[in-house]
């Protein structure tokens, strides 16, 4: 039996279930489909839970960082507090009544089970099947991409969800992969006392951002005793009562734990996109402006490759929702798409690198300013690293990418990706007053320190 309905959502995390709840309030029919937990993978296995053990592990740095300046603090790091808050705060022991209930709350109808496309506007799930008068929406995220190395897949390795979920940090890990999630956890295991070594193929870690945030975080790591190994890959894994053992460079490393990190790929495989009208082969969805596939289906959040965040996926839930409801938001735009890496230092960046713009054809102009030289980077002292790096398109005289690196630099990158977002003009961003002595009034030396790139 087919049940008609307005609207189905595959998959309940941040994106589908902001959509999902809100067609609901609006008073559609709506079925949101969840294989897994409601509220996905933010809450459960990534953003959420990993910032609250950053910000446990970033307490102990700090407690660390008293002695030479404030006197001295003995640092005994237990993981069982974070380990508690992960279960007792964010994610309910991996529960997600609370969800269900919030979505059911609004009027939508949960069904669990893993759900198929069976043509553009009709979703099978176990024996029921669905059919959308509205809206059939494909937000069913990304997993793991787990790179085929020899003997890696027959190892008990650990993902993001595994460590995430560890009671006990490990007496010594190899983690593949120095991107965002991978240097996040690295640094967060390696303040709790575990011997950590990255091993990332690409000439730097965090190598999406520009190559100083690279360098520099090395720097850190490698100050906090984090082995980095940069330009590696590994060739074989091997596991044993001993841990692991991976052959990476010109020896083979040694670890208790193995935790694979190097990248995510979308949720596709099998889920009909061909009984659509959609390309099976694609890695991401395809969609429009107005975040639509085909007549009739829409995807949001990683699925449409424009980016793995939280809030790319709330913002373009907000775009589809109206334009599924008839009451179009403006396109989607991503120029001033901002995105953070919780290191400590934090490395925040918007728009484009200084070669992404000439790329584009722009004459550009770059500034950059250290925080160790503005005037709050040398009172703070100690973890004070990190710089702002500013990007002009010249002819246009306004910002089009800005980085910024640094004890809050994730939050300092809230002014740059307003001046990227709205295209402020330089002229204006230099003619602002900033508060002394604050970690943003990098910014005005940043730009005062503009010059041909
Ligand atoms: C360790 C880690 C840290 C992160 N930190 C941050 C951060 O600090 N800031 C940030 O912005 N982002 C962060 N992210 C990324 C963020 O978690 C994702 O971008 C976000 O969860 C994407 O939301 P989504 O709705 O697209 O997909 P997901 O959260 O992946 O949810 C998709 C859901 O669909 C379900 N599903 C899949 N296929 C089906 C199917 N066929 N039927 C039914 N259900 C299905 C899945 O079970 C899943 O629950 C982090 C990710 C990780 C792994």
């Amino acid at each position: 039996m087919i049940t008609d309905v307005d609207a189905v959502v595959i998959g309940m995390g941040p994106g589908g279930e902001d959509v999902a709840g809100s067609l609901a309030q609006a008073g559609l029919s709506v079925v949101g489909i969840e294989a897994e937990l409601v509220g996905g993978e933010c809450p459960y296995w990534g953003c959420v839970p990993s910032k609250m053990m950053i910000r446990a592990a970033n307490l102990l740095t700090e407690a660390r960082r008293v002695t030479g300046m404030a006197g001295s603090a003995v640092v005994s790091p237990d993981f069982g507090p974070a380990a508690r808050r992960i279960r007792d705060e964010a994610t309910d022991d991996w529960n997600d009544q609370v969800a269900v209930d919030r979505f059911v709350g609004k009027g939508g109808t949960f069904v669990r089970g893993r759900a198929r496309l069976t043509g553009p506007d009709s979703v099978s799930v176990g024996d029921q099947e669905f059919r959308a008068r509205r809206a059939v929406v494909v937000a069913a995220g990304t997993k793991p991409a787990i790179p085929p190395i020899e003997g890696l897949a027959d190892t008990p390795y650990w993902t993001n969800r595994e460590a995430i979920a560890a009671k006990v940090p490990p007496a010594s890990m190899i983690v593949l992969g120095g991107g965002a999630i991978g240097c996040e956890l690295a640094q967060v295991f390696a303040r709790f006392g575990t011997q950590v070594t990255i091993v990332e193929a690409a000439t730097r870690l965090l190598p999406l951002e520009v190559q100083e945030a690279g360098d520099l975080i090395e720097r850190v790591f490698l100050q906090e005793g984090i082995s980095v190994l940069v330009g590696t890959s590994a060739r074989s894994v091997r596991h044993d009562e001993d841990g692991f053992h991976v052959t990476a460079g010109e020896g083979v490393l040694s670890a208790e734990h193995l935790l694979v990190v190097t990248g995510r790929r979308a949720n596709l495989s099998g889920i009909g996109l061909e009984l659509a009208g959609l390309d099976a082969d694609s890695r991401f969805i395809e969609v429009d402006a107005q975040l639509c596939a085909v007549p009739g289906v829409w995807a949001v959040g990683d699925v449409t490759g424009a980016g793995a965040f939280t809030h790319v996926a709330a913002y373009q839930a907000r775009i589809a929702t109206a334009a599924i409801l008839g009451t179009p938001l403006p396109d989607a735009d991503y120029h001033a798409l901002p995105r953070v890496t919780f290191t400590d230092p934090e490395v925040g960046s918007v728009g484009l690198s200084p070669e992404s713009a000439a790329e584009a054809g722009m004459r550009v102009r770059v500034g950059s300013t250290q925080v160790p030289h503005t005037a709050r980077g040398w009172l703070h002292k100690t973890g004070n690293e990190g710089f702002i790096q500013v990007v002009e398109d010249a002819d246009a005289g306004v910002l089009v990418g800005a980085t910024s690196v640094g004890p809050t630099g994730g939050e300092v990158l809230g002014l740059l990706t307003l001046a990227v977002h709205a295209r402020v003009p330089v002229s204006e961003l230099r003619a602002m007053i900033y508060a002394y002595p604050t970690f943003h009034r990098g910014v005005e030396d940043a730009l005062r320190d503009l010059r041909n790139a």
